[in-house]
């Protein structure tokens, strides 16, 4: 079975849940921001996914990506849907009307994007950066390259590509080697390798827009000497650049998207922003991917879950233990070990989902709010879910597909069912965009400690708005919060005395942070779903809801111990 979006839990989230077209209202350029056009594009963006993408899933992992003689051919199939997704103006979602974009909100592109990455994350690698490089040409290109570029990239009619890795620089950018050097028409020279560059060749578009991190001749070593430039594979002039595929990796899984190693053969490129200031500029894409990377996550994890419901409700192996029981096999998904499985994954899912979509909202927010103190709390937001929702959900989407799988005993661990190809794609989202160890160093080390906490301990006090200790929900959200601000103000002061502590429990604190932001959302959909507030069945909440407090949130009680017995004040059993 291929994957089918499930409109109505999605609109719930956006509507009842989340409230988001009222909060989108108060932004100047959405403030026509329409429920009936937001459900409208969602079902129209789920009609799209299930009936183009979705079938190409098998094919782009049996077949893959095929490379010779310097050229890249995509599976069967991808051109023509790339093609019709590109002229159906799904890329230019919430691009700026004047860059011929539709001007819609984030979330509405963040939804597309988990329903895409559900239904073939290997398709999805390749449009997956588009809205990044749109961002950045458009916050830091010059005037000359926003005309050649900018409606290009916004539309989709050419591709863009990120190309920072090199073999000795991957997560340490400051390593990075490449040379650009200034010609006297303004344009620069680039020279050298780039590896594990996500659709560097293909045969999707007629262009390809590499974004490329390279160094000066006077530039310092480390990461604040690197510049970004626009590098095109066809130059305005019409003729080939000097940009080489030298072969695509043999991967695990992502087959439908090829890997490439660049060379750049003194190729011309522009530069994007200010000399040395290219990870500033590139970090507006990073962030937008990243965000991006944690709704794969979640959608790998939805794909994974449908197959796995599906099988659980026609497979029959004994009897389920239960008052009358039946004297013929029951269904597995009878089964409570199964139920478990089952319920836990629809946990994370349906939390997530109310977590990445509010950072989409607070995107938006964040950029034009009209009151700077709402701007600011946006910003906070982004700024310390977003490399949660990075790491946390894609290590879910990773274990939770696993988990998915052990659904199908034997039967899913062959082909024949695609469980497999889940497990195998998530895999790596776990690693690109920044490593999830790399995500938990940049939420402890880089953005909680620096300000003492204060910065994540506002955004903690506003999620336990309107608590009533009385319901064991919300006091367990409470204790979680105390617990996590009492852990963050440990950390702050046993760092002053050892540098290195706070780096070998980064980890854990993402994860406690990870349950109490889930913890919170699972609040919001409780109430949402209440029978007087809400037109949905608040069945389909229960279950996942009770899995949460039972085989979830009792992680935060370990990683609280790891962290407390690595800070000494608590002795490890
Ligand atoms: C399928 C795929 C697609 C990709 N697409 C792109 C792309 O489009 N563009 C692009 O530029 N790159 C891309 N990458 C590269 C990807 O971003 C890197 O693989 C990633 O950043 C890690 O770099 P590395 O592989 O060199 O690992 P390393 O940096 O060598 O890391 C190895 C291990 O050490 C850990 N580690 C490293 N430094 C630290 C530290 N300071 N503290 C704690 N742990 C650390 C890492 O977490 C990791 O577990 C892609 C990779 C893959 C596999």
């Amino acid at each position: 079975m291929n994957y089918q979006p499930r409109l109505d839990d999605i609109h719930f989230i956006l509507h009842d849940v989340l409230k988001a077209p009222a909060q989108l209202q108060a932004l100047p350029s959405l403030a026509d921001t329409d429920a009936e056009l937001m459900r409208q594009v969602v079902d129209e963006a789920g009609k799209f996914t299930a009936q183009k993408i979705a079938p190409l899933q098998g094919v782009g992992d049996t077949i893959g990506c095929k490379f010779a003689g310097g050229k890249v051919t995509t599976p069967p199939g991808f051109k023509d849907a790339y093609q019709d997704f590109w002229q159906s103006g799904w890329p230019a979602l919430a691009c700026a009307p004047e860059d011929g974009g539709q001007g819609l909100p984030a979330v509405l592109e963040a939804v597309l994007f988990e329903m895409l990455s559900a239904a073939n994350h290997g398709w999805t690698m390749a449009p997956g950066l588009l809205h990044g490089a749109y961002e950045c040409i458009r916050h830091h290109g010059s005037e000359a390259l926003k005309a050649q570029y900018l409606e290009k990239v916004a539309s989709g009619e050419w591709l863009a590509t990120m190309c920072l890795t090199e073999p000795h620089a991957g997560s340490d950018l400051g390593l990075v080697r490449t040379k650009a050097l200034p010609q006297t028409d303004g344009s620069y020279r680039l020279s050298g390798t780039k590896i594990f560059i996500s659709g560097g060749e293909h045969d999707l578009t007629d262009n390809i827009v590499h974004l490329v991190l390279a160094r000066l001749p006077d530039a310092p070593a480390g990461p604040k000497g690197l510049s970004l430039f626009l590098a095109p594979k066809v130059l305005p002039d019409g003729t080939g650049n000097a940009i080489h595929c030298e072969r695509i990796e043999e991967k695990m899984g992502l087959h439908g998207s090829p890997t490439c190693v660049m060379r750049f053969d003194w190729a011309t490129g522009w530069l994007i922003g200010e000399p040395q200031r290219g990870l500033n500029a590139m970090f507006v894409m990073m962030n937008a991917a990243r965000l991006h990377v944690g709704l794969q996550g979640i959608g790998l994890l939805e794909a994974a879950w449908q197959k796995a419901d599906a099988y659980a409700k026609e497979r029959r192996q004994m009897r389920a233990p239960k008052p009358t029981m039946s004297s013929t096999p029951d269904p597995i998904a009878e089964h409570p070990a199964m139920r478990r499985i089952l319920a836990t994954q629809r946990a994370w899912i349906d939390g997530g989902r109310v977590l990445a979509y509010r950072t989409a909202i607070e995107l938006d927010i964040a950029k034009q709010h009209p009151d700077a103190t709402r701007r600011h709390s946006a910003q906070l937001w982004c700024s310390l879910v977003t490399p949660v929702l990075k790491a946390a959900w894609t290590a879910q989407a990773f274990s939770g597909s696993s988990e998915c799988l052990q659904v199908f005993g034997g039967h899913g661990y062959v082909r024949e069912w695609g469980i497999e190809q889940i497990v195998r794609d998530a895999r790596v989202s776990m690693i690109y965009e920044g490593t999830n160890e790399i995500q938990a160093i940049d939420l402890l080390v880089r953005k909680v400690l620096p300000d003492g906490g204060a910065g994540l301990s506002s955004l903690l006090l506003a999620l336990c708005e309107g608590l009533d200790n009385r319901v064991p929900a919300h006091a367990q959200l409470g204790t979680q919060v105390a617990g996590l601000n009492q852990l963050t103000s440990a950390l702050v002061e046993a760092a002053k005395a050892d540098q290195e502590l706070p780096y070998w429990v980064a980890d854990d604190y993402l994860r406690a942070l990870a349950l109490t932001l889930l913890a919170w959302a699972w609040l919001q959909i409780s109430a949402a779903s209440q029978p007087e507030s809400s037109s949905v069945n608040p069945a389909r909440w229960t279950e996942p809801s009770e899995a949460l407090r039972h085989w979830v949130l009792p992680e935060f009680g370990m990683r609280q111990h790891i962290i407390e017995s690595r800070l000494g004040l608590r002795m490890c059993m």
